[in-house]
């Protein structure tokens, strides 16, 4: 684990679950953190945009020690944008996270360096918080760019922000090649990559961000990654899913944390 850092564990629920799902999913993980709390990790769900309502409503009224988050939203304030979501709009349902930049939005959405930047910027000045996330795919990763390719994406996104926003950005190293595919990188490429972040965000003037791995993490490696990988939490998909894996994960988290205070 990085530093001192409080871990963070974030579960991306991506385009699945309606809100009947969602609901009973965030209900489960309410029951276990009441009969084991973590006492340490900050736990995260970034349900899809239809089920936010339903998922923080839950969250409020069953006291559930976790915070809702969104897994994009539009770099505008309003306005003629079909489709989109704005931050006010997040606020107004009790939103305090936002993922900006995953690869599935920049591989499929098309939303480049430029974009995760302005976006980036709406969600820290409207008050929300964000995890940046970055990772190169396994072409870079093979002719061993991987560290200028995170340092070009870290730098776009963060280079201009005002530093009174330093403090709402957390960043998660996703390699492509990871995501969803089974395969997680070993610890000792994220150690490695995770020193390499730290030490951009520490140039960029960003030195209390935390940093996570996401990529693969299930319940089996997230002891192991957490012990070995130098990070403060994970960006979990697949395994977010279920209650009992994702419970595991934080749990190795708040575990680690306690062991290394
Ligand atoms: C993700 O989508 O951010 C992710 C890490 O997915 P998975 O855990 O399924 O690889």
């Amino acid at each position: 684990m990085g530093a001192a850092a409080k871990p963070l564990v974030v579960g991306n629920w991506k385009m699945n679950l309606d809100f009947v799902e969602a609901v009973h999913l965030g209900q489960q993980i309410g029951v276990m953190l009441k009969n084991r709390p973590a006492e340490h990790a900050e736990i995260v769900v970034a349900p899809p945009f239809v089920d936010l309502r339903s998922v923080a409503s839950i969250v409020a009224s069953e006291r559930i020690a976790m915070s809702v988050g969104a897994q994009h939203v539009n770099m505008n304030e309003n306005g003629a944008h079909t489709g989109e979501v704005s931050t006010a709009m997040l606020k107004r349902l009790n939103v305090e996270w936002v993922l900006v930049g995953h690869s599935e939005r920049r591989a499929m959405y098309a939303m480049d360096d430029a974009a995760v930047a302005a976006t980036l910027q709406a969600v820290v000045r409207s008050g929300l918080k964000a995890v940046l996330c970055v990772g190169e795919n396994n072409d870079v990763r093979q002719g061993q760019g991987h560290e200028q390719f995170v340092q070009a994406q870290l730098e776009s996104a963060l280079a201009d922000l005002d530093p009174r926003h330093h403090e709402q950005v957390t960043v998660a190293y996703e390699p492509i090649w990871a995501i969803g595919t089974g395969v997680t990188a070993s610890s000792e490429q994220i150690h490695s990559m995770t020193a390499h972040i730290r030490s951009v965000l520490g140039r960029l003037g960003l030195t209390a961000s935390r940093v996570l791995y996401g990529g693969s993490v299930n319940a089996e490696n997230a002891r192991t990654i957490v012990l070995e990988g130098g990070v403060d939490g994970f960006l979990v998909g697949g395994a977010s899913l279920k209650a009992e894996s994702f419970m595991t994960i934080v749990q190795a988290c708040d575990d680690c944390y306690a062991g290394k205070r």
